[in-house]
């Protein structure tokens, strides 16, 4: 058999590496939520800073939802959840979405209590269909059942997901919530 130019046969190494150079892509659900200062601009600059990333792309946004505080803080938050698709393993991608925090001016004391008011937090809700239990990481996301400030947006992007530890679907998650903060959709240019 004759071979063209660039056609030559592919040797066992080269297809190994071809093979490793395509990456596997994950579909991954970020909780965003701001209630420090100019809520809607720093929640802007996160989705700008995640669309910067390598090895990511936004998939969808949801609308912007403003939602009453948990624990002793008294600014609402402006809350929404995105879609990405990206090839950073878990704790990579953590690290990543840590590093736009601080990048954003979120501080992260020793001290600092939780649900202390913050400028941006980002959390990861569903990586794929996997679950992880670190230290530092829980997947999905430990509160996310229990939280209509989250389960609102993400139902708007995946109400058939079904989540990987309780086996049922978003909207079955919403529907029997038993959550009583209030969580208010946000006209788009407010
Ligand atoms: P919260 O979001 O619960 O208010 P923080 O944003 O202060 O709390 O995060 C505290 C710690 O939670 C982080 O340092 C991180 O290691 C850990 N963490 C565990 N699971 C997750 C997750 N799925 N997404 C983001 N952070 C997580
Ligand atoms: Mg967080």
């Amino acid at each position: 058999m004759t071979q063209g130019r660039g056609e030559e046969p592919k040797s066992g190494l080269a297809t190994c590496g071809a093979r490793r150079e395509r990456e596997m892509f994950h579909r991954v659900f970020i909780g965003i939520g701001s209630n420090l200062g100019n809520r809607r601009a720093y929640y802007q600059k996160a989705l700008a800073l995640i669309a910067k990333l390598p090895k990511t792309r936004i998939v969808k946004t949801s609308s912007l939802y403003e939602s009453e505080p948990l624990g002793d803080a008294k600014n609402w938050y402006v809350n929404g959840v995105i879609e990405i698709e990206t090839s950073f393993s878990p704790p990579q991608l953590l690290h990543r979405l840590q590093e736009i925090e601080l990048a954003i001016g979120r501080k992260r004391a020793a001290d600092t209590k939780k649900w202390a008011s913050r400028k941006i937090d980002l959390d990861i809700l569903l990586f794929d269909n996997q679950t992880v239990d670190s230290r530092t990481l829980k997947v999905p996301h430990p509160e996310l059942h229990h939280r209509r400030f989250v389960l609102l947006p993400l139902c708007e992007l995946a109400p058939h997901l079904t989540h990987p530890r309780l086996g049922v679907t978003i909207t079955d998650l919403l529907v029997s919530l038993k959550d009583d903060k209030r969580v208010m959709l946000l006209p788009p240019h407010a």
